[in-house]
């Protein structure tokens, strides 16, 4: 493969027209070169991989094409300062990478340099990627040069976290947001460059390679690229063997194993799509990705633009949304969440899958969340305004199969929700202590608690020990059935 110019340097925009998904910054460069009202300073902020360092070279062009006497939106692309900015060595368009020329001896380089005119072109171009990595004596010298720059200068920084940038620089920028490039968009491009390179491509395994990209125009031509070494044809099949992803069929029938509240299925599933050497990161994701798609189709329909899937896809997705109350499957998307950020580094990374599938699948059999809800919000209030009943955080059961509690899940869309009603009781005095930071711990190492985080979401804010009174002084009548639950 000697010579092989991957992808994303080999179709890379060459002009303003040509930009893929960053259309709406492409035509303000564009008048203010034909109006003549460049700025000196640009910031292009966003996500790696959305287009900055192209869109950065293109103005640079724009500025400087030897073509005509003045500035143009539609450069040559064929003069020495065309050819050359297009590349990245071009003496007078100097780009730099901001991780690792921090320091301000680089930015008092530049500003030295600054000071001469260009060798050949109109402008001198600074193009300083990453520039929230300079250190805050380097921003400082950077500053002075911005406050009063030469006229035949002109810098453009770009950032993936622009909050990093410090607000004197920000103020003196004219800003552009790169917006993450739609999934459509991203296919759209992958199909044109595989008619560019005859390469056959299945359009569902495009559409699947660009979801895979989550915006980034850099990653999805780098899955190409990986496709392509491997492959004579793009295929669905070959997208999902080289992302590792389960076959949508595999995430379907688990989630119709749910909606069948049957956990043993979903659970014989989930252990097929394992053996078949899909990592347990991946099946979550793919879950989690399915209950989102189904909680936007139960929202904003089956149609809905928002839901980014090839036709295929999106009519699965409408079927199993009609199996599901929209609460079930909000709260599927949470337990998923959540699930994925607990398996990261866990050596039980698979029980916990299995828990919250079974909880899914079952979940009929627990506490519904806004009873939940309520209760803890009354612990946080302190409870004593209402006189209602309130116990320790370390006391909350994960399951809490109370019969007070009203059924939450795929009960179908046309099934009246019973109400949940928390019954309040009545209760003694009590005392409140502060635990000790080991007893936290204790707290927050529960097996029970971190199933209830697991299940609901939500993070340890505050902790207390709420003691009962000495029984000999409960007032008769009182009920208590704090001995079970009051252990320390
Ligand atoms: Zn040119």
């Amino acid at each position: 493969m000697a010579g092989y110019l991957v992808l994303a340097r080999k179709y890379r925009s060459e002009t303003f027209e040509e930009v893929v998904g960053q259309e709406p910054i492409a035509r303000t460069l564009t008048n203010a070169i034909r109006t003549g009202r460049v700025a000196h300073a640009y910031l292009f902020t966003g996500t790696r991989g959305v287009g900055k360092t192209t869109m950065a070279r293109i103005l640079a062009k724009a500025l400087n094409c030897l073509d005509g006497d003045e500035p143009t939106p539609t450069p040559c692309g064929t003069c020495d300062a065309c050819v050359s900015i297009a590349r990245g060595d071009d003496v007078d368009v100097i780009e730099i990478d901001g991780a690792s020329n921090r320091g301000i001896d680089e930015i008092r380089e530049l500003r030295n340099n600054a000071i001469f005119r260009p060798s050949r072109c109109r402008f001198k171009v600074y193009y300083i990627d990453e520039v929230h990595m300079l250190t805050k004596e380097a921003f400082n010298a950077l500053l002075k040069t911005l406050e009063e720059p030469p006229s035949h200068v002109k810098f453009i920084f770009a950032t993936t976290e622009v909050e990093k940038v410090p607000a004197t620089i920000l103020s003196r920028c004219q800003r552009f947001d790169f917006r993450n490039i739609p999934t459509a968009k991203i296919a759209e491009h992958l199909k044109a460059i595989c008619e560019k390179e005859t390469v056959a491509a299945d359009a569902d395994a495009l559409y699947r390679v660009a979801r895979a990209a989550a915006g980034s125009m850099r990653d999805g031509l780098s899955l190409l690229d990986q496709l392509l070494a491997g492959a004579e044809k793009v295929t669905d099949e070959e997208v999902i063997r080289v992302l590792g992803t389960p076959p949508d069929e595999r995430t379907i029938a688990i989630v119709q194993a749910i909606a069948d509240a049957n956990a043993a299925a979903a659970l014989g599933e989930l252990a097929a799509v394992l053996d078949s050497g899909v990592t347990l990161t991946s099946v979550t994701a793919a879950l989690s990705d399915m209950f989102r798609n189904m909680m936007l189709a139960a929202t904003c329909g089956p149609e809905s633009e928002l839901i980014e899937l090839p036709e295929t896809q999106r009519k699965n997705v409408g079927e199993l949304t009609g199996r599901f109350s929209t609460p079930a499957i909000v709260q599927a998307v949470g337990v998923l969440q959540r699930t994925s950020q607990n398996i990261r580094g866990s050596s039980v990374g698979r029980a916990l899958v299995e828990a919250a599938l079974v909880r899914l699948a079952e979940a009929d059999k627990f506490v519904d969340p806004a009873s939940l809800i309520e209760r803890l919000e009354q612990m946080a209030a302190g409870g004593t305004a209402m006189g209602q009943k309130k116990k320790p955080v370390t006391n909350i059961p994960a399951g809490m199969p109370r019969p007070a509690a009203a059924p939450v899940r795929a009960t179908p869309p046309t099934a009246a929700q019973p109400e949940p009603t928390p019954s309040p009781e009545p209760e003694p005095k009590k005392k409140v202590k502060p635990l000790s930071s080991d007893e936290k711990q204790k707290v927050q190492d529960d097996p029970a608690v971190r199933e209830a985080m697991t299940l609901f979401g939500g993070n340890m804010v505050h902790m207390e020990r709420v003691e009962t009174p000495d029984p000999a002084v409960v007032t008769p009548g009182a009920e208590t059935d704090e001995e079970e639950t009051e252990q320390e």
